[in-house]
């Protein structure tokens, strides 16, 4: 544990973690896995760690993925080894369990959750991604406070900037309508292994068919922006069109107009990830549409 964390709290219930929440008062720090907390801490030189570390992944009644209603809802102490087996994300959000199957490796995933990813507020979080895609919401506790949903996409501020203050408030869990009837939905990416995952692009998107139409696209992207980007111009394109190769082929520049590609020295130039859109753009748009004309 990094040097001047003094306690590491596993509270058993929701109501346990809030009250430490709230006696911390904001020296106190929210963690899942760790898996993202602690490689920060090690690289970051500097700044004051916190008293103590409140583990959420042992809260009851937030562990599992279960369906509620209209939605499926996934909590803060699901792994994404736990998201990916889950018979409710496999049939209702293809998209999810391939971005969360790639996140890492088995260990990675063991551990590491998908409120962690959201959390930690990276432009090409894999899960996130595909959250957004499948407009999930996600719901924040606050001492004092009855739970709050709102959209995933506004969870964001900035490049690992979070509107979620994980030293007074906890992201308990997300939530999400599953695919139904000519709905598919899918995920893609590139990266570079180094150690540490080191996105180069990804891309998750949810559509809806109707006649061999595109009725809906939903396409989230990045990092091609300073948070997890929805490409609202290029959804809009496709609406109305052909589900057909020709039809994502013409989306392309749509796309890429919308989207704000940079260089970055570890990871890939800009050019590249020109190149690399589009094939994500196709390859996820044409899973989820097949995934659309078997669930016809
Ligand atoms: C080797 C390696 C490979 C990786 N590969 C990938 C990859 O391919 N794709 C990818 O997207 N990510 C990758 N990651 C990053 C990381 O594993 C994921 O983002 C993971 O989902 C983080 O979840 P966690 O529970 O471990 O978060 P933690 O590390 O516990 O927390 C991350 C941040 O979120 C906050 N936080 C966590 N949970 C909550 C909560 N419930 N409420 C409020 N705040 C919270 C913490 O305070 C911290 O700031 C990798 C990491 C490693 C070490």
């Amino acid at each position: 544990m990094p040097i001047g964390i003094q306690d590491y709290h596993t509270p058993a219930t929701l109501d346990e973690a809030l009250d430490l929440l709230g006696r911390y008062n904001g020296s106190s720090r929210v963690v899942g896995g760790g898996t993202d907390y602690f490689v920060d801490d090690a690289r970051e030189s500097g700044g004051q760690p916190p008293h103590a570390l409140i583990d959420v992944t042992g809260l009851q009644g937030w562990q599992e993925v279960r369906r509620e209603g209209d939605h499926i809802v996934i909590g803060c102490g699901a792994t994404h080894t736990r998201i990916v087996a889950s018979p409710l994300v496999q049939q209702g959000a293809a998209a999810l369990m391939e971005s969360c199957g790639l996140i890492g490796g088995p260990q990675v995933r063991n551990v590491g959750t998908l409120m962690g990813n959201i959390a930690h507020a990276l432009p090409a979080a894999d899960g996130t991604l595909s959250l957004l895609a499948l407009d999930g919401e996600v719901a924040v506790a606050t001492p004092g406070q009855a739970l709050a949903w709102m959209p995933l996409a506004q969870a964001f501020r900035g490049p690992g900037k979070s509107a979620i203050d994980s030293t007074r408030q906890i992201l308990v869990a997300a939530r999400f309508r599953p695919t139904g009837r000519s709905e598919g939905s899918a995920f893609a990416r590139v990266m570079r292994p180094q150690g540490v995952a080191l996105p180069i692009a990804g891309l998750a998107c949810r559509v809806a068919v109707q006649n061999g139409t595109i009725e809906r696209a939903a396409i989230a992207a990045g990092p091609v922006a300073p948070t997890p980007f929805r490409a609202a111009r290029t959804e809009a394109f496709l609406r109305g069109k052909p589900a057909s190769a020709d039809s994502l082929t013409e989306a392309i520049p749509v796309l890429l107009g919308e989207c704000t590609l940079r260089t970055s020295p570890h990871r890939a130039s800009a050019e590249y990830r020109r190149e690399v859109l589009p094939a994500l753009l196709r390859e996820a748009m044409t899973r989820a549409l097949e995934r659309a004309a078997r669930a016809a």
